[in-house]
């Protein structure tokens, strides 16, 4: 009989515990965890503090009493592992409740303590919440009923949803983030739509500022959270979120090897150094999908992916690792962004040669009620056409399309196979063109040169270097939402106006890129270099919006 004991009770170590009890019937299965609470629902834990998730209860999914139930595995919360002896194949772990240690012997053990909240060293620290656990989620729900206003100190996921939710509670909510925008996968022009939701509900975003100090208020009275920026905005509770780092204290206490970033190092089994030693989840180092570099990448998918894989491999089964892509999803006062794979700021960072499409489609099809219009962003090789990543915004239809192209990437389709794919289409889900095939025809439309795109960051140049900009749009768009220093010859009339243009480079740009595209296709068969405004008003508009604030930010205060 294998003896198998796992730390950490949620995610990553519950997974691996109940795929190893419907594996082994026979095996000793014993899960050592620190919280009260095993199995809890972490990703719901804000929904509760805004009272979308109105009973606690709904974030606890399993007891120990139902997991010796059904499983026969032996769940010890409020138990705290202290150390591993490697060598005796024994882990010290302690009943805090009595504050006694007992010695449990394994045969392989497995590590999913998780990751700990990252809090900024400022004076006063001492009072802000950190939110990882249910009994973290009870402080913060009692300090949040008498707060009137409060600091959300990180502009990540957790930060903005702590934030939407302190809102939905009625709490005035000042959200400070170091750099100049929220949620980081996002490049500048995607995140402008959560920016603005945030602001029209009321949030007001401190962006390029730090907290730098907060005097405790005395009892009754709020704190004041002091920032870079020389403001000092009174709360009656601060929030740190400011990220995660990987739970290592015991494993590195061990001897085990940690990685380059500072997590677990394991190999494509999920082995630590020591072979009879396995850790999965949030602690862990991973290995990029892209170029296979070591990241760290804190998401529940991967945990309770690495948990079953590595109850096959102690089983006695084929079990690898995959390769991760980050694949992740926010919602913000109604919109939802999402990322999967590299985002441009990365692709720069690393020199990597990258094509960019911007999209607006709706939802779904636009005569049928209710369609939201929403941003794709999608990343390509333009040697391989590979997808290096995409990026979607909006209200609706959101998660379909990020999880498509999550998909074609695990399967190695390139951009060009998305205009290819057969998706389910009715009005009320989408349009007989995709917005994902639609992505797959740009790419197609870029790489096979029958258009030539300008992204909104390049228009200044451009522009700069003496070419004409060309807005096709109808009069009233082009007076209603100008781009500064374009001409107005809708498309419509481009055919018989082409004597208009004044020679040179041509820039033409539309509302959101499509028909820019009908223009630029007409124009170049008329002999004209012109370039098409990737992404039309819409990419530049949020791109500019963005530049601004960056500006804002880099500006001396
Ligand atoms: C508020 C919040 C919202 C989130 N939302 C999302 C989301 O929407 N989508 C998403 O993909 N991910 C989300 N995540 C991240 C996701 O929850 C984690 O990636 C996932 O839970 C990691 O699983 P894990 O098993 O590695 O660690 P965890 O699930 O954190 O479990 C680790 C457990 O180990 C215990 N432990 C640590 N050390 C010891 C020890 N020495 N002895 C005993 N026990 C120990 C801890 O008490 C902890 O309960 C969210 C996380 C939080 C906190």
């Amino acid at each position: 009989m294998q003896k198998i004991v796992i730390i950490g009770g949620v995610a990553g170590g519950m997974s691996a515990a109940t795929r190893l009890r419907r594996l082994d019937e026979e095996a000793s299965i014993t899960v050592v965890e620190r919280s009260g609470h095993v199995s809890f629902a972490n990703c719901g834990l804000p929904y509760h503090l805004g009272g979308v998730i109105e009973k606690r209860s709904s974030l606890l999914l399993q007891t120990p009493e139902s997991l010796a139930a059904r499983f026969a595995i032996d769940v010890r919360v409020r138990h705290e592992a202290r150390a591993i002896d490697r060598a005796n194949r024994r882990v010290t772990v302690r009943d805090l409740a009595t504050d006694e240690d007992v010695e449990l012997e394994y045969d392989a053990l497995v590590l999913s303590p998780g990751a700990r909240p990252v809090v900024p060293r400022i004076p006063g620290i001492s009072v802000a919440h950190t939110l990882r656990d249910i009994e973290d989620l009870d402080h913060l729900v009692a300090s949040a009923r008498d707060a009137r206003e409060a600091v959300v100190v990180g502009g990540g996921f957790i930060g903005v949803e702590v934030a939407e939710n302190l809102v939905h509670r009625g709490v005035a909510v000042t959200l400070v983030e170091a750099t100049d925008q929220v949620m980081a996968p996002l490049d500048p022009e995607m995140v402008e739509p959560v920016h603005d939701a945030m602001r029209a509900a009321g949030v007001r975003l401190a962006l390029g500022v730090s907290v730098v100090r907060i005097d405790p208020g005395e009892p009754g009275e709020p704190h004041l959270a002091h920032l870079s920026d020389g403001r000092a905005v009174p709360a009656g509770l601060v929030v740190a979120a400011i990220g995660v780092r990987p739970e290592t204290s015991l494993a590195a206490a061990a001897g085990l090897a940690l990685g380059e970033r500072g997590g677990i190092l394991v190999d494509d089994s999920l082995r630590t150094s020591d072979p009879a030693v396995f850790a999965v989840g949030d602690a862990v180092e991973k290995r990029d999908g892209l170029d296979a570099s070591s990241v760290l990448v804190p998401l529940a998918n991967t945990a309770n992916r690495q948990g079953r894989v590595v109850a096959d491999v102690i089983a006695g089964r084929p079990g690898v690792d995959r390769p991760v892509l980050g694949t992740a999803i926010v919602e913000v006062f109604g919109v939802a962004a999402a990322a999967v794979g590299w985002n441009e700021k990365r692709l720069r960072e690393a020199g990597r040669p990258h094509r960019v499409i911007h999209t607006h489609p709706g939802s779904h099809a636009g005569y049928y009620p209710g369609a939201e219009a929403m941003a794709l962003k999608l990343l390509v090789d333009p040697g391989t056409d590979e997808i290096l990543g995409a990026q979607a915004v909006g209200r609706d239809g959101v998660d379909k399309r990020i999880d498509v192209v999550a998909t074609a990437m695990a399967g190695r389709l390139t951009a060009g196979d998305l205009a290819d794919l057969e998706l389910a289409y009715a009005p009320q889900f989408g349009s007989a063109k995709d917005p994902v095939n639609m992505l797959g025809w740009v790419d197609r439309a870029v790489a096979d040169g029958d258009v030539e795109t300008l992204q909104w960051h390049e228009l200044d140049g451009a522009l700069a270097a003496g070419a004409t900009l060309v807005d096709v749009r109808s009069p009233r768009e082009h007076a209603v939402r100008p781009v500064p220093g374009a001409v107005n010859i809708p498309v419509d009339d481009l055919r018989a106006r082409l004597e208009e243009l004044p020679d040179g480079p041509l820039v033409v740009h539309c509302e959101v890129g499509l028909r820019g595209y009908v223009a630029a296709r007409l124009l170049a068969q008329h002999g004209r270099s012109v370039r098409n405004l990737d992404g039309g008003y819409r990419t530049w508009a949020a791109g500019t919006a963005g530049q601004r604030t960056a500006e804002r930010v880099g500006a001396p205060a």
